[in-house]
């Protein structure tokens, strides 16, 4: 099972002849069992992309391909794909375990096989004990499970997921995110995951696509992505903290991350004053002139103190200035 994208483009016509090209010739393949992580900023085109995946928005140039098969021109009712929103749309008038097998009865499943795929499908999620509750009974992570199980009972050939943990509380966030991994591993199926989270992506990822502006600006393992981000514009998005990029010498852009400079407070190397100071748990985030730092919190400077800044050569990224793409 596999899902690809080929050229995709689309563009919205707004009012008055205004146009937004939502995707720019977008590529990309989920592999098999992979769970490939879409992550970009909001008007990135994220959403776009999964729905003309699943169907639900024609694409102007381009194609769809899932397991082999053009989808291209066939609707989203044949195409076998699950889609999960941010707001999961249950049903309020009817019951969790009716919430999950609607879908299965409106196919004209027998209704002791809906019963018992509804029960397998919500001990996998572990949501047995929600089965007999209301939508309205439960939280906004609870409702999450069911939406996911809803979209998982009938065995999709590929699952997309539309920023599905957006709005939940960042406890159970961290906890959704390896049962989401277990769901997928257990399936096999290709997923696709938006997010605009990059620890989400991080975290969840065998391979992450970075999104902006339509267009996808790398496709990789996340480790690759952070190690040896492709432009300034991935350096900037991706990782925990945007890389520092100095200003242009001689048609070169330096970059280095903010974990990999070094604040001293005397000997050779930039110096520098210390404009901010940050606490952030066992760290902080030090700002020195333009340059972001993070140090152990047993380190911090003082606000206003004249220091020196280092890094070692071999933590330097270089881009090309006009272009911005990787040297
Ligand atoms: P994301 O999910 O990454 O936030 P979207 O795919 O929703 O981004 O949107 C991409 C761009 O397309 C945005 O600029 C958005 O305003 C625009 N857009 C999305 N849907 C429509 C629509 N139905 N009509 C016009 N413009 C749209
Ligand atoms: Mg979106």
């Amino acid at each position: 099972m596999s899902v690809v994208v080929e050229g995709a483009r689309k563009v919205y016509r707004a009012r008055r002849g205004a146009r937004v090209v939502a995707l720019d010739g977008v590529d990309l393949a989920a592999k098999p069992g992979e769970l490939l992580v879409v992550v970009g900023p909001s008007g990135s085109g994220k959403s776009t992309l999964l729905r003309a995946i699943a169907g639900l928005e024609p694409l102007d140039a381009g194609r769809v391909v899932i397991d082999d098969r053009d989808v291209t021109g066939v609707p989203a009712g044949r195409r076998d794909v699950a889609l999960v929103f941010q707001e999961a749309a249950l049903f309020p008038h009817l019951g969790v375990a009716a919430n999950i097998g609607i879908g299965e009865r409106a196919r004209g499943t027998r209704r002791g096989d809906v019963e018992s795929r509804v029960r397998e499908v919500a001990r996998t999620l572990d949501i047995e004990p929600l089965l007999s509750r209301m939508p309205g009974e439960l939280s906004g992570g609870e409702r999450q499970r069911v939406a996911l199980a809803r979209a998982m009972i009938r065995a999709p050939r590929v699952c997309l997921l539309d920023e599905p943990l957006a709005s939940v509380d960042t406890e159970l966030r961290l906890r959704m995110r390896g049962e989401i991994r277990a769901v997928q591993r257990s399936l096999g199926v290709p997923m696709v995951h938006v997010t605009h989270d990059q620890a989400e992506a991080m975290a969840m990822a065998d391979r992450v696509a970075v999104m902006a502006e339509g267009k996808v600006l790398q496709c990789d393992t996340p480790a690759s992505v952070y190690a040896r981000p492709a432009t300034t514009a991935v350096a900037r998005v991706f990782g925990p903290l945007p890389m520092n990029l100095l200003p242009a010498v001689d048609g070169v852009v330096t970059g280095v991350r903010p974990d990999r400079v070094r604040v001293h407070r005397s000997g050779s190397g930039r110096r520098a004053t210390v404009v901010a100071v940050e606490p952030a748990g066992e760290e902080c985030l030090v700002t020195v002139d333009d340059l972001l730092a993070r140090l152990p919190w047993a380190d911090a400077p003082q606000v206003g103190e004249h220091v020196v800044v280092t890094w070692r050569p071999e933590d330097e990224h270089h881009f090309d200035a006009a272009t911005g793409a990787r040297r």
